[in-house]
């Protein structure tokens, strides 16, 4: 089956995102979100990112317009049921994950694939909210879509191979790399990643070094483009907070279980980059100002 209609739940950092590619890649896109404050959101940041690309030449003013013009707004979940392809990016929740994905499979045809964006929630539970489970899986892209050529095909054990073989055709045509990978938490890439950065944290709770020279080494000595707590500050305290309840949940296992130090930095409002305060502090506009972490690795060695 081709796809060429695609409909996407949620207009947020990544649901904009995935529209834009959908749209620069040809396909009819619909968009919805719950109304129009946060749809207008979504168009901003589309059209914020069409123009960076614009301005550094990596798309044309002409290609730019053509895929706004593909891109279709909407309240209306029942507007989405002329999709081939619906995406789901809303709110990182099971619950309403699970709505959504009945309710899509009331109003979309039979053949119309049913995916899911999420980050850490097993895909079979959403499968198991429609009567087409094997048309239901993941699809995982990186934040930000429009750079990060990764996208994370996640196959529940409900998926057909004809929903894989359907999707895999369709991250090409995206111009992105898909991989399959087993609907296990974390898929492949924040499976890896999750004890890394909790692994960070314990260290820097232990005075190994200041969180700007774990992050300066980790650039040096592995060729990281950030360090585990500029990481960590981009994506979220709490967002990683909740990814590692939700591993620690499944696997029971200690790399996984949060340190007491991000849950308390997330109890005292220290998110990151959005609140302006996480291992760094950031000025309005998103910048780094000076590091919040104390006790250098240094100091630590010569108390001891
Ligand atoms: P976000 O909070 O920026 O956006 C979510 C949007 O969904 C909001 O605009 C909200 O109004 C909308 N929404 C909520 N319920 C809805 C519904 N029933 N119908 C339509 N819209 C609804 O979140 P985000 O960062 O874009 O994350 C979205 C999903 O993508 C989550 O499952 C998250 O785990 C996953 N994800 C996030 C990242 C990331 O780095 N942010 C990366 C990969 C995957």
């Amino acid at each position: 089956m081709a796809i060429e209609r695609v409909g996407v739940v949620g207009s947020g950092a990544m649901g904009s995102g995935i529209a834009q590619a959908c749209a620069q890649a040809g396909f009819a896109v619909t968009v919805r979100d719950l109304d129009q404050r946060a749809i207008d959101r979504g168009l901003a940041s589309i059209e914020g990112s069409l123009a960076r690309l614009v301005k550094g030449g990596r798309a044309s003013e002409a290609d730019a317009k053509a895929a706004r013009e593909r891109i279709r707004t909407t309240v209306d979940l029942a507007a989405l049921a002329q999709s081939d392809l619906v995406i789901e990016a809303a709110f990182e929740e099971i619950d309403v994950k699970r709505e959504i994905f009945a309710e899509l499979d009331r109003v979309c045809p039979p053949a119309t694939i049913l995916a899911s964006n999420t980050s850490s929630l097993p895909i079979v539970e959403m499968a198991a909210a429609t009567k087409r489970p094997d048309r239901v899986a993941g699809l995982h892209f990186f934040n930000p879509v429009a750079v990060m050529q990764l996208v994370e095909i996640v196959r529940a054990i409900t998926t057909s191979d004809a929903t894989v073989a359907t999707l895999r055709e369709f991250t090409q045509r995206l111009g992105k790399r898909g991989v399959v990978c087993k609907d296990t938490p974390g898929f492949i890439v924040n499976r890896l990643m999750v004890p890394y950065l909790l692994g960070a944290i314990r260290a820097l709770e232990e005075g190994v070094a200041t969180a700007e020279e774990i992050d300066e080494a980790v650039k040096l000595g592995l060729r990281h483009p950030m360090g585990p707590f500029e990481l960590l500050d981009y994506t979220g305290l709490d967002i990683n907070l909740h990814v590692a309840n939700v591993f620690f949940d499944e696997f029971k296992d200690p790399s996984m279980a949060p340190p007491p130090l991000l849950r308390r930095m997330v109890a005292a409002g220290h998110l990151g980059r959005k609140s302006g305060r996480g291992f760094y502090e950031y000025d309005e506009k998103g910048e780094r100002k000076a590091p919040a972490a104390k006790g250098s690795g240094e100091a630590a060695a010569k108390d001891r």
